[in-house]
């Protein structure tokens, strides 16, 4: 074993960059080049038919029959000419990723000749064999079989293979036959339609002229690169994305000389690879740099509207580990790949914009836009605020419990950071007397509402530890996890903000009756009473201290740090009665979704117990034994030659080698013991509490041993790559 770890840290260390060829350098020639844009759609539709699919489009109507047949037909011609010989719808069912059938362009006809087909009804629909894909109990009755169809609204494009052919993908949704929605995209969809018809309503209070609101999202990812030889090399990393055992190295991230250090060389050209490979998708990504943690980085893409962020974040992962392959590299979104040092999150920037061009969540000069401003902001911290538990259970997954909580991550409490001066700015509302608003400026000016740009353009401070923070135009949902898919956590909340909006719209027109339509002074009333009710959510303070935890108790806040009693939230009456109204998801929609998410749970912790089991075994207690047996024939023969004194230290260390074998030995088995205990119950819920709570209790009572062991053994013996071998890439 050992000589598999030397062979791949050797093949490791000889490894020079992969070259990259790019034909240039100006990204403007090559951007968007892969995918079936507005552009490509104007050239190749007739007007007619162009108009109709941007219309549709824009309205999230559905086409017709003779104008998808046109817009296959067109699609069809430019993927051929693009080297594309398959098409597949293209859909996120509820296992995180992405997934896809191909089906060729190439048909053969009655005569048996060989024709290219492509038609409207194949483009808009189609009916993949599912039943494999998680249901939660939805399809298991009767009726097995689900359809995919067409989101016009994110473009189709093109992924090329190893062999240089190309597949047409287009993006779809995933429904079961009787219309429940099993992926992660229809209801991002429908969330995104309720937020806009609702922060409409309140957007046009201010301004009359605006139609629409968009919601969206900067997706900053967080990643890990291995060398795929050392990553072959860890059978824990193969299989769970994640090192089960390993010595924390010497030298870990204490010097903080990784963060924004300079890039390797090998990880410069896989950057610019997969860069590159994005922007030919329309994926507009912008910043690379290094992360805190050694081999850790970081890629932030402009952002765009919130579905065509979610599905380019997962498609650019999808790109990423591809490429990483071509340089030797596998990359891991594991939020905690390595114990003790960072892990990986996906920083979600969300905010909403109007078709009028305003960034609602952006603050103004002008006095009366600044109300707006406020009042998006505080409806935004209510509807967090109230829903908080909710927010909670969208992040929650057996990769996020290991990073949430620990003290280096946002933890699971959910609260907001919103920097002094908005905070005072909310004070101000809050506890100033307003007599009356409609007075000229003065009014604002006693709201601080004047101030709020100057303030805002230099707000430095920024807290890198509060898991939803306010930054200047935009909040940074932090607490994502680096493997998740954004759409979940998005369309939970969108969905709390349209209902939070849609309450302020019916709060306000009340109060209009009540106030002779004056406005501003409603709007400030209601403000000052969501602030009161809102404000124990807000903390400017360390979110990683133990003392936060003490103080978000006493404040009432929650605090789940377990992924099943989180996930409950999905069960919650209250909840489920707001995403029923806002016709995001049905009760047995979001119990599906729980069910598949406590589903993907059991089997994250079992497989990581059976591996733990496997190398704890296998691996690190057959070796430790040999090794001992050596330091056994060293201690004989000195105690034959009487140096009893000299054989003490080797002594030691051969007891300290059978304590701990014997502690592993015990531990593997209690815990495959739990794990029978737990495979045998049939109730889901149990059977994750008890995986959450038994059989993850050993997790780290094993490591701890086998942790020591590694730096009690002979280091020529050591069967696993050890962490300072896989953390620096040169
Ligand atoms: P910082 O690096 O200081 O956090 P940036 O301005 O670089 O801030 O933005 C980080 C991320 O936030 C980027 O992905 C960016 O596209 C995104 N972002 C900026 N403005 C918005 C917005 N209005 N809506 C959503 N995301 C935004
Ligand atoms: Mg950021």
């Amino acid at each position: 074993m050992a000589r598999l770890r030397f062979k791949a840290v050797e093949e490791a260390q000889n490894r020079t960059a992969t070259k990259v060829e790019i034909p240039t350098s100006k990204v403007t020639d090559f951007y968007g080049s892969n995918i079936f844009n507005d552009e490509v759609m104007r050239a190749m539709l007739s007007p007619e038919a162009y108009m109709k699919v941007t219309v549709a489009i824009k309205s999230g109507d559905k086409i017709d029959r003779e104008i998808a047949d046109e817009v296959a037909a067109a699609m069809k011609s430019w993927a051929v000419s693009k080297g594309a010989t398959h098409y597949t719808h293209w859909f996120q069912p509820l296992t995180g990723g992405s997934a896809e059938k191909h089906d060729a362009f190439f048909d053969i006809n009655l005569d048996g000749k060989a024709v290219e087909k492509f038609k409207g009804s194949a483009l808009t629909q189609q009916e993949p064999d599912a039943s494999s894909f998680p249901n939660g109990g939805i399809r298991a009755t009767f009726e097995a079989r689900g359809y995919t169809a067409w989101d016009p609204t994110s473009p189709a494009f093109i992924m090329y293979n190893e062999a240089g052919t190309g597949t047409l993908c287009i993006p779809s949704i995933f429904v079961s036959y009787t219309g429940e929605l099993l992926d992660s995209k229809s209801p991002l969809l429908k969330s995104l339609h309720a937020l806009d018809k609702a922060a409409t309503d309140v957007a046009i209070i201010f301004d009359r002229h605006v139609e629409k609101v968009s919601a969206t999202l900067g997706a900053e990812q967080e990643y890990f690169l291995v060398d795929k030889s050392l990553f072959n090399a860890r059978p824990d990393l193969m299989m769970s994305g994640r090192t089960v055992f390993g010595h924390p190295p010497a030298k870990g991230q204490q010097l903080d000389d990784h963060y924004f250090g300079s890039i390797p060389p090998r990880v410069n050209a896989f950057m610019v690879d997969f860069e590159f490979e994005a922007l030919k998708l329309g994926i507009p990504v912008r910043t690379r740099h290094n992360e805190v943690a050694p081999a850790q980085f970081e890629v932030a893409p402009t952002f765009e509207e919130v579905n065509l962020a979610c599905d380019h974040n997962i498609l650019l992962m999808d790109l990423m580990r591809k490429i990483a392959r071509k340089h030797h590299f596998e990359v891991l979104f594991h939020e905690k790949p390595f114990a003790g040092i960072n892990g990986s999150g996906k920083h979600n920037n969300w905010s909403l914009g109007t078709d009028t061009g305003v960034n609602l969540l952006s603050p103004s000069t002008k006095p009366k836009e600044s109300l707006r401003f406020v009042t998006f902001l505080v409806n935004v911290v209510k509807a967090v605020h109230d829903n908080a538990d909710l927010l909670r259970a969208s992040i929650a997954s057996a990769g996020n419990e290991h990073r949430l909580g620990a003290n280096e991550a946002p933890p699971a409490i959910i609260s907001i950071f919103l920097g002094t001066q908005m905070t005072k700015v909310l004070n101000d509302i809050e506890n100033k007397e307003i007599v009356s608003i409609e007075k000229g400026e003065n009014a604002y000016i006693k709201l601080g509402l004047n101030r709020i740009p100057s303030i805002l353009l230099d707000n430095t401070d920024r807290n890198r530890t509060s898991p939803f923070a306010f930054t200047g135009n935009k909040f940074e949902y932090r607490a994502v996890g680096g493997s998740a898919n954004s759409a979940q956590p998005m369309m939970i909340l969108n969905t709390i903000v349209a209902n939070q909006l849609l309450k302020f719209r019916v709060d306000y027109d009340t109060e209009m009756v009540d106030h002779e339509g004056k406005k501003e002074e409603v709007i400030v009333k209601i403000l000052k009473g969501y602030i009161k009710e809102s404000k124990k959510i807000l903390f400017e303070g360390n979110g990683y201290g133990d003392a936060w935890k003490e103080e978000a108790e006493a404040r009432g806040l929650s605090n789940i740090a377990s992924t099943p009693e989180a996930l409950k939230a999905y069960l919650h009456k209250d909840f489920i009665e707001i995403f029923e109204r806002m016709g995001v998801l049905t009760e047995r929609e979001f119990h599906a979704r729980y069910e598949i998410e406590l589903e993907n749970y059991i089997k994250k912790i079992q497989i990581e117990s059976r591996l733990i089991g496997d190398l704890a075994m296998n691996h690190v207690v057959s070796t430790a034994v040999k090794y001992q047996a050596r330091l056994v024939q060293t201690a004989k023969a000195l105690k034959d030659m009487d140096l009893d004194n000299e054989a003490q230290p080797v002594i030691h260390i051969i007891r300290e080698i059978s304590e701990r074998v014997t502690e592993i030995s015990k531990k593997v088995s209690e815990m495959t013991d739990s794990r029978k205990k737990a495979n045998n119950i049939d109730n889901i819920e149990e059977q994750a509490k008890l995986y959450g709570t038994e059989v993850k209790s050993f997790f780290d009572e094993i490591r701890y041993h086998v942790d020591k062991l590694e730096i009690l053994i002979d280091d020529e013996d050591w069967p696993l790559v050890k962490y300072r071998e896989l953390l620096y890439i040169r």
